[in-house]
């Protein structure tokens, strides 16, 4: 056994973990600076409690609420820009994936004088601000992984950057926050934390440790599977759904993704599917092209959602997401070659080709259309 395991993120999870662990926000300065999105601070009630706790605690702070669904440079520059003017000491991040991701590029723009397109390099002369993050959709993990995924318009596509001291030092993680949340993006965020359970456990890259937290999130989601087909969510469930979000951060600060999310990255730039709806409809073809390299764990997985066959899991996933698509040969090529240029691209327990890429766009999205 040979393998690193490392997590940043100090966790704090369960229902008040905010209002019950105040003197956390009091370690980082007196100046903060909240990222969040339009509405999913308030929505979720998580900016109330933050700004209450910086009432209290005498920290004077600034609120920025206009990061956008997978953010782009621009869009984080813009607030990178507004944040410095107010010389903050620490960020808040409160949102989805989003502004979770736009909250960990803000702390490093705000301590290094460099263009955001230089995040990439992933080298920072000067440590980024401390970032506390606050989840308030159970999907990407983004609250215990060191990763910022940002669109990039120059490259027609989105990349990530991150490293060990791009972890949120601290994560507040509160079903409650996740209760406002449509039904839609309920069941597209908990297939993204599916994903990236499935994608590590399926990587090259996954370790024994990652392994046991991938096979409890899968576990999970097939608890969670008859509720997310009937649109049900009572604070139990919502509570699991958040705690397998969790577990699977855990798992790609490890492993990292696979051509899963390579793949569906195009999906959401070019046809703007959502992350995790652009993942779901890729995976069961995924599994069938590396089932002879990885069939142990992928009966395993099957076994842990209670399915006889890799056909039951596609017509499950296909009842979650019932999305239409329709590419033509043109898009399927220009697709596969960026997926290519991903990192993911070299993490599968398969080599692939661009041929490879394009015919499993071919089959994945057959009769979607
Ligand atoms: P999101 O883009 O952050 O949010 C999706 C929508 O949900 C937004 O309209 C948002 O509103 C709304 N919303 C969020 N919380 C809500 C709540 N509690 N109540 C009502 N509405 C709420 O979605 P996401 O799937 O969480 O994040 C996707 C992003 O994360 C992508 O860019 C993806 O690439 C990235 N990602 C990051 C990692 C990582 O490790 N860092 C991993 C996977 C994916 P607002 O517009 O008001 O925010
Ligand atoms: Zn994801």
């Amino acid at each position: 056994m040979l393998f690193k395991f490392h997590v940043g993120t100090k966790v704090y999870f369960g229902r008040n973990c905010v209002k019950d662990n105040i003197m956390e926000f009091s370690g980082y300065g007196t100046r903060a600076v909240i990222v969040t999105g339009k509405n999913s601070g308030k929505s979720s009630g998580a900016l109330d409690d933050v700004s209450a706790i910086f009432e209290q605690l005498n920290i004077k702070y600034m609120i920025y609420d206009k990061i956008e669904n997978n953010p782009a440079l621009e869009n984080i520059q813009e607030g990178a820009i507004a944040a410095a003017s107010f010389h903050p000491h620490f960020i808040v991040g409160i949102g989805g994936g989003s502004p979770l991701d736009a909250a960990k590029a803000v702390a490093v723009l705000a301590a290094n004088d460099i263009e955001p397109a230089e995040l990439f390099k992933n080298a920072f002369r000067n440590k980024p601000l401390p970032v506390i993050a606050i989840p308030t959709t159970a999907g990407t993990g983004s609250e215990v992984t060191p990763y910022s995924i940002l669109t990039r318009r120059d490259m027609q596509t989105k990349m990530s950057f991150g490293n060990e001291d791009t972890f949120p030092k601290a994560a507040f993680i509160d079903a409650s926050y996740t209760e406002s949340l449509p039904a839609d993006i309920t069941v597209n965020t908990a297939v993204d934390a599916f994903s990236h359970a499935l994608e590590g456990y399926l990587s090259k890259r996954s370790t024994p440790v990652s392994d046991i937290l991938a096979v409890q999130a899968i576990d999970i989601f097939g608890q969670c599977v008859s509720n997310l087909q009937r649109g049900e969510f009572d604070f139990g469930i919502r509570e699991k759904l958040l705690y397998m979000s969790m577990l699977g951060g855990m798992v790609i600060s490890q492993t990292g993704t696979t051509i899963v999310h390579g793949m569906g990255y195009s999906l959401t730039y070019f046809k703007n599917i959502p992350h995790g709806r652009a993942n779901g409809l890729l995976m069961s073809e995924y599994l069938k092209f590396i089932y002879d390299n990885a069939a142990k764990k992928v009966d395993n997985v099957l076994k842990l959602l209670r399915l006889g066959s890799i056909g039951e899991f596609g017509t499950l996933m296909g009842g979650l997401l019932s999305e239409k698509v329709q590419l033509t040969e043109e898009e399927i090529r220009l697709y596969a070659l960026l997926a290519m240029k991903q990192k993911s691209a070299s993490y599968n327990v398969v080599p692939v080709t661009q041929e490879d890429l394009m015919r499993l766009y071919r089959q994945s999205l057959k009769g979607k259309s």
